[in-house]
């Protein structure tokens, strides 16, 4: 992935992301840092295309993906497994029954009237579906509602439902925020291990650095929209 220059400036005038530019080889783990505001939930936005990029450009899996519309942002998104802060799964469906829901077309939340969607899926989805669970450690949850579960096992669900896109690149936008410190360690130890398994560059953004230096093997860090630090985590300590 590479950006060059990239901008992002919300209709109010908020310059969220100013010139990024940032190159992300398939075998890089990268923290992205920076306090409330900082830009890097807009930055992520940017690279699966849920937000439209101001200026500069957006290059993924050879193509620049800055002023794709329609059709082809469906099919970005497709490679682009994403996660956030708060897990957004179907409260009614079983944990299996969620990541069936990431192979489908439409939005989640159309699912959250049905009652069950399993019939909808073929013996190889579902087993499918099983595997991405087994990755992330929690296939014997998969026949429970996903209600059910503590928040950190919510957010393993919601990794699975991204790995069954089969995703190329895995964006996490503070998917710990809202996690004790335990639950926090086994969501960051599960991103790692993806990473490591399916050989695909990961992006999460982090509030605090302690994680950032545990886990990623390069720092990003931002402030006003703007890339400030771009290091290894060895770099980091020493500075502070
Ligand atoms: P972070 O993820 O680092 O907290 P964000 O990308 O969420 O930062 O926000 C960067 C800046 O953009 C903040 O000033 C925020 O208030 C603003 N912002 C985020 N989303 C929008 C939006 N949809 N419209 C206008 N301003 C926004
Ligand atoms: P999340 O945890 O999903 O990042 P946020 O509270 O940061 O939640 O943002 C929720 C939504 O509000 C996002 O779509 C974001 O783009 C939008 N948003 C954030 N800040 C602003 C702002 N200052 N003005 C308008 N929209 C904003």
């Amino acid at each position: 992935m590479r950006t060059t220059a990239l901008s992002k400036v919300y209709p109010n005038g908020t310059r969220a992301v100013s010139n990024v530019s940032l190159t992300i080889a398939p075998n890089e783990f990268v923290s992205i840092i920076g306090s409330s505001g900082a830009g890097k939930s807009s930055l992520l936005r940017c690279i699966n295309r849920l937000i439209r990029p101001t200026s500069g450009t957006l290059e993924l899996f050879g193509t620049d993906i800055t002023a794709v519309s329609g059709k082809q942002i469906r099919q970005v998104r497709q490679k682009v497994g994403m996660i956030f802060q708060q897990f957004h799964l179907v409260r009614r469906l079983t944990v299996l029954e969620n990541v069936l829901v990431g192979r489908l077309r439409f939005n989640s939340s159309f699912y959250s009237h049905c009652c069950s969607i399993i019939r909808h899926f073929s013996k190889d989805e579902k087993e499918a579906a099983f595997e991405c669970l087994q990755q992330v450690g929690i296939a014997h949850l998969a026949f429970q509602r996903a209600d059910t579960l503590s928040g950190g096992q919510q957010q393993r669900v919601a990794i699975a439902r991204a790995l069954a896109q089969e995703p190329e690149i895995f964006l996490a936008d503070e998917p710990i925020a809202s996690l004790d410190p335990h639950s926090a360690e086994v969501v960051m130890d599960t991103l790692m291990e993806i990473h490591e398994t399916r050989n695909i560059p990961v992006l999460v953004n982090l509030h605090h650095i302690d994680f950032a230096t545990r886990y990623g093997k390069r720092i990003v860090g931002m402030r006003h929209g703007e890339v400030i630090h771009d290091v290894s985590p060895s770099a980091l300590t020493d500075e502070m």
